[in-house]
């Protein structure tokens, strides 16, 4: 069986040197393909962090194992860690957060255990990474939660929790606020519910998740959000178990799966052979299990559990006045310790099973689409302007382009309604969303649309555009706030 491996920046080298240590001493049967992705691949100017020879290599053997990389900072240059994930749609990312006997935390001291799963959407949300400056004060983040794509992770989590016999599957999300986005994620939730009646499924907005999850941890199992919460959320859970270096990620899509640490490449450690590799291997297990290799998870991981228990440790946890191991030297310990059982969690040593899923080779892109149930229908557009004037100035100036089609509904500012009422404690910046309508709810078309923009264009510069849908009886738009 083969995998590829990329080595990752910083301490990305010296954990996955330890880790693949571990592997080899076990007799793991994996080879490695190593491949070139990371800072160092961008700098040697491929823009998308991975030589064209990677991407061949990993979507032809469809795992890659890697290390943490960094992002350099600098206009244009995308996250390759982002791009990956991505690119290869592993559109479901699996964080375990688990007490682990030997790391203390508050909850460990308190007798309170924690076995939490999040599942984060991998694709979507603000990490499309769209965005644009309207103005030279306004930026903008287009935000796209899909209902296929929250419909992949989501029936990724249900299985997921009755494979695990979870006892809960929760959904985190803002739906109160963003009632389009996180509310189709929310709508999508309760779709798949349906189909698991064995499993309790419930939602929480995401502010009280985190009040909840730092008061009661131990209510939680499986916890499913969009992308941007769920990150957050799952740094929040790493905190919870000892740090992040205990959290392990699996990215898991249909056709290739990333295995990784949710940590970064770590630079104020980068070199020194101090840094913590168990985050690494633990997401090694994830990936070793995913390929069959139960039996070479088990054994490793119980080797751990026991090298933890025994109060052995890096120098980022653990017992301070016990000497902490490099990274060499920790990774020996847990070799020295193959075979010994942990007393708390030990994993059943379940026969390896040959075979390794090989990946579908594809022709083209899957397009995925639900079915659309209800006509679409045109029945206005949001104009973003930009503006300094005042909000009757400007209501007079779009009133003058409306013509026999459209009617000037209301005018907003951030998200505030400011015309035909609102406050004059509201503060302006200089970008309005000027929201037209057609006349007696008439279907309008794009060339009704564009007419209307090349007139509002004599008195205003446009930011960009919306069009304003009806599915049936259902808007496809928000209102402002105070509308
Ligand atoms: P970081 O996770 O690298 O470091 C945060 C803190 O945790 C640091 O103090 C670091 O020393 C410590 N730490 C992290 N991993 C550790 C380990 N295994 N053992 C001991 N201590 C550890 O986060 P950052 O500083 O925000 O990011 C540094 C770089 O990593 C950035 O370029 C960022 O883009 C990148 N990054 C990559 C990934 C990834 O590859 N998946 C994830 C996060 C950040």
């Amino acid at each position: 069986m083969k995998i590829a491996v990329a080595k990752g920046d910083g301490i990305g080298p010296e954990i996955m040197s330890a880790v693949l240590k571990i592997f080899d001493a076990n007799k793991v049967p994996l080879e490695y393909e190593m491949v070139d992705m990371g800072k160092w691949v961008f700098d040697k100017g491929f823009s998308n962090g991975m030589t064209p020879e990677a991407q061949q290599t990993i979507e032809r053997l469809g795992i890659l194992f890697k290390g943490p990389m960094e992002t350099p900072k600098g206009k244009g240059v995308k996250s390759v860690n982002v791009t990956a994930r991505k690119t290869w749609n592993t559109y479901a990312n699996k964080r375990v957060f688990q007490t682990l006997h030997g790391v203390d935390t508050v909850f460990s001291k308190a007798g309170i255990p924690i076995d939490i799963t999040v599942v984060r959407e991998n694709i979507e949300d603000t990490y499309g990474g769209i965005e644009h400056m309207l103005t030279h004060d306004v930026a903008l983040s287009r935000r796209f939660i899909t209902r296929p794509g929250s419909m992949q992770v989501i029936r990724y989590a249900f299985a997921m929790a009755r494979q695990k016999n979870a006892r809960r599957i929760t959904c985190g999300h803002k739906a109160n606020i963003m009632k389009i986005t996180d509310g189709l994620f929310l709508e999508c939730f309760y779709e798949v519910a349906k189909e698991y009646p064995e499993l309790k499924a419930d939602d929480i907005i995401v502010d009280d998740l985190c009040m909840k999850l730092v008061t009661r941890p131990d209510t939680f199992d499986v916890v499913v959000l969009t992308n941007l919460q769920g990150d957050i959320v799952s740094d929040l859970c790493a905190g919870l178990v000892g740090g992040l270096g205990f959290a392990p990620s699996a990215n898991i899509g249909d056709h290739i799966c990333i295995f990784e640490a949710v940590h970064g490449t770590a630079p104020d450690i980068a070199g020194k052979n101090i840094a913590n590799p168990t985050a690494l291997l633990l997401s090694g297990f994830a990936m070793l299990r995913h390929l069959g290799l139960t039996e070479n998870a088990a054994i490793i991981e119980n080797a751990l559990l026991y090298t933890l228990e025994q109060g052995v440790h890096t120098g980022d946890f653990g017992d301070k006045n016990k000497p902490s191991l490099n990274t060499t030297e920790f990774a020996d310990a847990i070799i020295s310790n193959f075979g010994k059982m942990p007393q708390l969690n030990a994993k059943e040593l379940l026969a390896n099973k040959p075979g390794t899923p090989t990946p579908l080779k594809l022709e083209k892109n899957t397009m995925l689409e639900s079915k659309e149930i209800e006509n679409e229908k045109i029945i206005g557009v949001d104009m973003f302007i930009e503006s300094n004037e005042q909000p009757d100035v400007i209501a007079k100036k779009c009133q003058r382009h409306a013509g026999v089609k459209f009617n000037l509904v209301n005018i907003s500012n951030r998200g505030t309604q400011v015309w035909p009422t609102g406050s004059v404690y509201t503060n302006l910046v200089n970008q309005y969303n000027v929201r037209f309508e057609s006349i007696d709810t008439y279907p309008l078309n794009q060339q009704d649309v564009i007419g209307l923009y090349v007139s509002l264009s004599g008195d205003f510069k446009i930011c960009s555009l919306e069009l304003l849908n009806m599915w049936g009886e259902k808007k496809s738009y928000s209102s402002a706030a105070g509308q």
